[in-house]
């Protein structure tokens, strides 16, 4: 049974409530208690503030779902980075411009972020038996929708096998620890997977419906959560390996790939000039590939993000 601080709930019911991981912070979050018991599980959206489809898509599963019909309870939190969203940032919280996809597992004397990554660590997490995190490209990038799982191999067949019931083709082993995933799952042991659908800061309605989908599959796999899908099979691969490559200057950045593209070792994958046109950088694939997503963005600063992919074993 999942317990969040005075929130009662009995069997059977959904609540609907703000969620406040510390004093001076809310999250819209559902909380749905089934008439029997089964699995706790979290799935949560908006964690990158401008990564869209995941938060409607989980709304309108919360609204739908019949506690009468749900074994096990689940917590919704529909979008977790909420002030990043309503100042329209692109994944950071504001306040202090932390990253909850980094700073796990917090401080609960920290900024504001370490308190909230502190929450998550300390409060959330531990009770579950499977987290599901619903990201997109930022509002930069464009990206091929794929799924990160952890890499710790105590909880691989779990989450290996939860990903491939939705059609999601690209599973990437990851080895962050300090977002809601990585930390539940390379360091709690806890099963957990980072889905990853659009970008560019949209939030095209047939990206909304594929994540509920994914949702449903996903429930369908675990247990018996109410709505059921019919069985569908889907092609997967697995990478153990993938390349993040980010700018080391500052300028304008010409990519020259997109997103599922395969790449071979030498390929250019795009350049940075000067705003005078002069070459200043070229980044070419070290090894064989298939570009999960990149920057769309003219204006690229160092540190940056410019291209991920996933390697293919040789
Ligand atoms: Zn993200």
């Amino acid at each position: 049974m999942i317990t969040i601080n005075e929130i009662k709930a009995d069997r059977g019911e959904k609540i609907q409530f703000e969620l406040k991981p510390c004093e001076t912070y809310s999250m819209p979050a559902t909380l749905i208690r089934g008439s029997k018991p089964g699995k706790n599980v979290l799935v949560c959206a908006g964690t990158h503030s401008s990564e869209y489809p995941g938060i409607p898509a989980l709304i309108r599963v919360a609204e739908k779902l019949d506690p009468m019909k749900i074994h096990g309870d689940l917590l919704f939190i529909h979008c977790v980075n909420t002030s990043g969203f309503k100042a329209r940032n692109d994944s950071i919280v504001p306040e202090d411009e932390g990253n909850l996809n980094r700073d796990l597992p917090g401080n609960v004397n920290g900024t504001l972020t370490q308190q909230i990554a502190a929450y998550f660590a300390e409060t959330i997490l531990p009770q579950m038996d499977f987290c599901i995190d619903l990201h997109s490209g930022s509002l930069h990038e464009d990206l091929t929708p794929c799924i990160f799982f952890p890499k710790e191999e105590k909880i691989s067949d779990e989450v290996l096998s939860a990903a491939k019931s939705t059609d999601i083709p690209y599973l990437i082993a990851s080895e962050n620890n300090g977002g809601i995933i990585g930390y539940a799952g390379n360091i709690l042991y806890i099963p957990a997977l980072l889905l990853e659908r659009g970008g560019k800061g949209e939030c095209r309605p047939e990206w909304v419906r594929e994540y509920e989908k994914d949702i449903y599959r996903l429930f369908t796999h675990l247990g018996d959560f109410g709505k059921q899908n019919e069985t569908e099979k889907h092609k997967h691969t697995v990478f153990e390996e993938a390349i993040y490559l980010e700018a080391d200057c500052e300028g304008l950045w010409y990519p020259n790939v997109h997103p599922d593209m395969t790449v071979k070792s030498g390929d250019l994958l795009g350049h940075i000039e000067d705003m005078y046109g002069h070459n200043l950088r070229e980044y070419k694939a070290e090894k064989d590939g298939i570009v999960m997503y990149h920057t769309i963005s003219l204006a690229i600063n160092r540190n940056d993000p410019l291209v991920a992919y996933v390697i293919k074993k040789e």
